[in-house]
């Protein structure tokens, strides 16, 4: 046990780092600001191939490092081979950020939500960040960081998001006991639960009106643009976050 020292400082060795759903939106802006801050990364995708590519190929045009790794989280062999494949490549995981993430089409009552919809938001939303968390459990190296994904609507509770808030608040409390559960590996487990952010999930469904209504509610009177959340996941898996453990930050530019 170690009474004393801060563990603010980075390995010596260069860290790697796996971003599930890094081709497009949230996902790929925190990929390109880690690979901005020397951490080689897999950018995992679903199916959008190009869309990964094009991401890897941006980091490695400025200088970093960076696969293209095809996974869908629910999928739990999948995810398995994700990170057996990120240890071939780069000798190692320290960081898992579990932004993959899919949302109901446009406003789903919970009276119409069918079962086909429930599976897919529990197996992608809830079930993928338990995949790839049971492995990083066993895997992460020394001092390794997970940031998981949440939503500002888990707290906000709107009609039209039950279940995706649902699966939101699961990922929440996971993350809380999570970081319990591994005590003495100096190991960080926090969630980001964003606002309303400039992407396709919160963008495709909506009206211009309803966005420009949703981009109002915070007092700054915008969106939020994916770096405004890649930023606070640099802060979380890097040296100055090392002393916020069990936590969810509500990046929502005070909407709630
Ligand atoms: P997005 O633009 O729709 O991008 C989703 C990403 O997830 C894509 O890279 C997609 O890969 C990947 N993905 C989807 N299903 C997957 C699966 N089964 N396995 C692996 N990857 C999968 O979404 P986003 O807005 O960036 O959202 C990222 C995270 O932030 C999500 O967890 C979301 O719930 C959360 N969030 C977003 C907002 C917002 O307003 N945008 C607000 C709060 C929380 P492909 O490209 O290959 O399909």
């Amino acid at each position: 046990m170690n009474t004393t020292a801060s563990q603010a400082t980075r390995p010596a060795h260069q860290q790697v780092a796996i971003v599930t759903g890094a081709s497009r939106g949230i996902g790929a802006a925190i990929a390109t600001r880690l690979a901005a801050e020397g951490i080689a990364i897999i950018v995992n995708y679903a199916g959008r191939k190009d869309d990964a590519e094009r991401v890897v190929a941006g980091i490695t045009a400025a200088g970093g490092r960076a696969a293209a790794i095809q996974a869908d989280v629910a999928v739990p062999a999948q995810v398995a081979a994700l990170f057996d494949q990120a240890s071939t490549l780069f000798g190692g995981v320290d960081i898992l950020v579990n932004n993959a993430g899919i949302i109901q089409p446009g406003l789903t009552m919970l009276a119409d939500t069918d079962d086909e919809l429930f599976d897919k938001l529990l197996a992608i939303n809830i079930k993928g960040s338990f995949n790839t968390m049971r492995i990083a459990a066993k895997r992460l190296r020394e001092g390794g960081r997970i940031v998981n994904f949440s939503s500002s609507m888990k707290t906000m509770a709107s009609p039209g998001y039950s279940i995706y808030a649902a699966t939101k608040a699961a990922v929440e409390t996971m993350t809380n006991v999570f970081a319990k559960e591994l005590r003495g590996r100096n190991i960080t487990v926090n969630a980001v639960a964003p606002g309303p952010t400039a992407t396709e999930l919160f963008l495709k469904d909506k009206t211009p009106e309803q966005i420009e209504r949703l981009a109002k509610l915070p007092p700054l009177e915008r969106l939020a643009q994916p770096e405004d959340i890649s930023g606070i996941v640099a802060f979380l898996v890097g040296p100055d976050g090392s002393w916020i453990n069990g936590q969810t930050v509500r990046a929502n530019g005070g909407s709630i």
